[in-house]
Protein backbone atom coordinates (compact mmCIF):
# COMPACT_ATOMS: atom_id res chain seq x y z
CA UNK A 1 0.00 0.00 0.00
CA UNK A 2 1.41 3.44 -1.43
CA UNK A 3 1.52 5.94 1.66
CA UNK A 4 -0.24 9.09 1.14
CA UNK A 5 1.57 11.36 3.45
CA UNK A 6 2.16 14.11 0.77
CA UNK A 7 -1.98 13.68 0.39
CA UNK A 8 -2.44 14.57 4.01
CA UNK A 9 -0.96 17.68 4.11
CA UNK A 10 -3.62 18.89 2.47
CA UNK A 11 -6.01 18.11 5.57
CA UNK A 12 -3.96 18.53 8.48
CA UNK A 13 -4.62 21.63 10.28
CA UNK A 14 -2.26 20.58 13.80
CA UNK A 15 0.00 23.38 14.49
CA UNK A 16 2.16 21.63 16.92
CA UNK A 17 5.25 21.57 14.92
CA UNK A 18 7.92 19.61 16.76
CA UNK A 19 5.27 16.03 16.33
CA UNK A 20 6.96 13.45 14.54
CA UNK A 21 3.42 11.87 13.61
CA UNK A 22 2.28 15.01 11.31
CA UNK A 23 1.04 14.09 8.53
CA UNK A 24 1.04 10.50 9.44
CA UNK A 25 -2.28 9.91 10.15
CA UNK A 26 -2.03 6.72 11.06
CA UNK A 27 0.16 7.08 13.80
CA UNK A 28 -1.63 10.14 14.82
CA UNK A 29 -4.79 8.40 15.41
CA UNK A 30 -3.66 5.88 17.00
CA UNK A 31 -1.32 7.89 19.56
CA UNK A 32 -4.60 9.71 20.05
CA UNK A 33 -7.18 7.30 21.03
CA UNK A 34 -4.31 5.20 23.08
CA UNK A 35 -4.74 8.40 24.91
CA UNK A 36 -8.47 8.64 24.93
CA UNK A 37 -8.26 12.07 22.91
CA UNK A 38 -8.99 12.88 19.72
CA UNK A 39 -6.98 14.58 16.67
CA UNK A 40 -6.13 18.24 15.81
CA UNK A 41 -8.19 17.56 12.77
CA UNK A 42 -11.62 17.26 14.93
CA UNK A 43 -10.36 20.98 16.16
CA UNK A 44 -11.38 24.33 14.82
CA UNK A 45 -8.47 26.68 14.82
CA UNK A 46 -9.81 27.99 18.34
CA UNK A 47 -9.69 24.92 20.07
CA UNK A 48 -7.12 23.46 18.02
CA UNK A 49 -3.97 25.63 19.15
CA UNK A 50 -4.92 25.12 23.26
CA UNK A 51 -2.85 21.68 22.20
CA UNK A 52 -5.67 20.21 24.25
CA UNK A 53 -6.75 17.05 22.52
CA UNK A 54 -9.35 15.70 25.40
CA UNK A 55 -12.72 14.43 24.11
CA UNK A 56 -13.65 16.92 27.06
CA UNK A 57 -12.58 19.45 24.76
CA UNK A 58 -14.11 18.24 22.07
CA UNK A 59 -17.10 18.09 23.62
CA UNK A 60 -16.94 21.71 25.25
CA UNK A 61 -16.18 22.71 21.64
CA UNK A 62 -19.14 21.38 19.77
CA UNK A 63 -21.67 22.60 22.66
CA UNK A 64 -20.89 26.03 22.02
S1 LIG B 1 -2.70 15.85 16.23
FE1 LIG B 1 -1.25 15.10 17.76
S2 LIG B 1 -0.19 13.32 16.90
FE2 LIG B 1 -1.30 14.39 15.25
S3 LIG B 1 0.25 15.69 14.33
FE3 LIG B 1 -0.82 16.92 15.87
S4 LIG B 1 0.31 16.69 17.80
FE4 LIG B 1 0.99 15.10 16.35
Amino acid sequence: MECIMEKNKSYCNCTYEPCAKKFKCCECLHYHRRNNQLPACFFNKEFEKTYDRSISNFIKMISR
